[in-house]
């Protein structure tokens, strides 16, 4: 599909999806009559800069059913994310908006190859979360062998990742990385028949693509979604992994500055913010994920016409400002996974003592490189903290920690203690 046929789709999409929550959403109608906006006003793409934002707690504040826009008689699923504060958020679909989310699995799979002969083993929790059941119907839907085993219980998921031979597995980056680690302590890596995998719901590096592909022997894609959007398959990963390209043809991005709401310049990083324009249950106008990236236009090898976003750098509220500098989780990833002695665990700690903020990255150390050479572990520390200081422009306390002794995720990680005021930070 050309860009002007894409755009002309979008602006029907979007003209359509307008008039539902205008008639069948009073928040809506509420924010737009308080704008002077009518759904006539939106013809066009370009009219979307008119439309209100929606922000996290908008959500919360109609929690549970208030942004929905269908009946309750054609809701026929719910699902919600917790986050670490408040109530849930809740999402509704209708059997249309189950049908749009395995297509739009269906397309993620497929453009990593996968197919009817694939065994996929789905180790995202199922549950209120979207991420097992999310990818179970996409699988379906390309015709795989599901195994439905959900997250936890290690030795149990390697016994049947082994015994029924899954060539693709889906889960969290972290816990991609843990099942590698339990693989490998077993000595079983020659047992594996995983060639693909899907990895997403928390930020990750290239770096530890390339940790994970190497351990798990497979070729590993990014998968990106949110509750408030659909769930996973918002956007996905092609074949030259450069790139998310975004199913645009139901999620409308733009790129705001988070202070001032303005659309950045094209290819300038910000905010990623999605309008749904197909969904029927809970269909939300430029949502806020406070996830940063940029969005890629440029024609990609693999062919596709749909936009590109970029990694993931980070969520604006996972933005740790330490002395005044911005840092995120994922630059220090980065620069751990530059050391061949660093494991890919590591753990940030900020605190604040008399008015000065501390930061402490405690980093595991490979066990073939831990060692009680007091000079050696000296010498390596100093270059970590060297390295974060000249790419990050901040000084960090580089603790070395043994082997295992940070703790594994089964799901998303934690990888940053924030002791501070929370207004310190926020
Ligand atoms: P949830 O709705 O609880 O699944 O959380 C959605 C959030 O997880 C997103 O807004 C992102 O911050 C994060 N997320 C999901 N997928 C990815 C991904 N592939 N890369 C980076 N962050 C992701
Ligand atoms: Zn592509």
């Amino acid at each position: 599909m050309s860009r002007d046929e894409m755009r002309a789709l979008q602006g029907k999409r979007l003209r359509e999806t307008v008039e539902r929550v205008y008639a069948n959403t009073p928040f809506y109608r509420k924010k737009m009559q308080e704008m002077g906006i009518m759904p006539e006003d939106i013809q066009t793409v370009d009219d979307i800069v008119k439309l209100p934002f929606t922000v996290k707690t908008d959500l919360r504040d109609q929690y549970p059913f208030g942004l929905f826009a269908s009946p309750m008689s054609e809701i026929v699923r719910m699902h919600a994310s917790s986050g670490t504060t408040g109530k849930p958020v809740v999402a509704g679909y209708t059997r249309k908006d189950l049908g749009i989310w395995s297509e739009v699995l269906a397309r993620t799979f497929s453009a990593g190859g996968c197919d009817s002969r694939d065994i996929f083993h789905i180790a995202f929790g199922y549950g209120l979360f979207t991420g097992g059941l999310g990818a179970h119907s996409g699988a379906e839907r390309i015709g795989a062998s599901v195994i439905p085993i959900s997250s936890g219980n290690t030795e149990k998921q390697i016994q049947l990742m082994t015994d029924f031979g899954s060539t693709v597995l889906c889960c969290t980056p972290s816990y991609a990385l843990y099942l590698a680690e339990s693989i490998h302590k077993k000595g079983l890596q020659d047992k594996l028949k995983l060639r693909v995998g899907f990895f997403g719901a928390e930020p990750w590096t290239e770096e530890m693509r390339h940790e994970i592909e190497e351990k798990l022997r497979l070729k590993a894609f990014d998968i990106y979604g949110l509750t408030e959007i659909i769930g996973p398959g918002v956007s996905y990963n092609c074949s030259c992994q450069n790139g998310m390209h975004i199913n645009e043809d139901h999620f409308l991005p733009e790129i705001v500055d988070p202070e001032t709401l303005q659309p950045v310049a094209p290819g300038q990083v910000g905010e990623l913010v999605f309008t749904t324009i197909t969904k029927e249950g809970m269909p939300l106008l430029r949502y806020r994920t406070k996830d940063l990236t940029r969005l890629v236009y440029e024609p990609c090898e693999c062919g596709r016409t749909n936009v590109r976003m970029e990694k993931i750098m980070g969520r604006s509220d996972d933005m740790l400002i330490i002395r005044g500098v911005n840092v995120f989780p994922t630059q220090i990833e980065s620069v751990l996974l530059e050391f061949a002695e660093a494991a890919p665990h590591y753990h940030l700690y900020v605190d604040r003592v008399n008015n000065t903020d501390t930061f402490e990255v405690h980093v595991e150390m490979r066990p073939e490189f831990f060692s009680d050479n007091m000079s050696r572990m000296l010498d390596l520390k100093k270059r970590i903290s060297a390295r974060i200081q000249s790419v990050l422009g901040i000084s960090a306390e580089v603790k070395l920690v043994e082997p295992n002794s940070i703790p594994r995720s089964e799901g998303k990680a934690r990888r940053v203690t924030d002791k501070r005021n929370v207004y310190a930070n926020k």
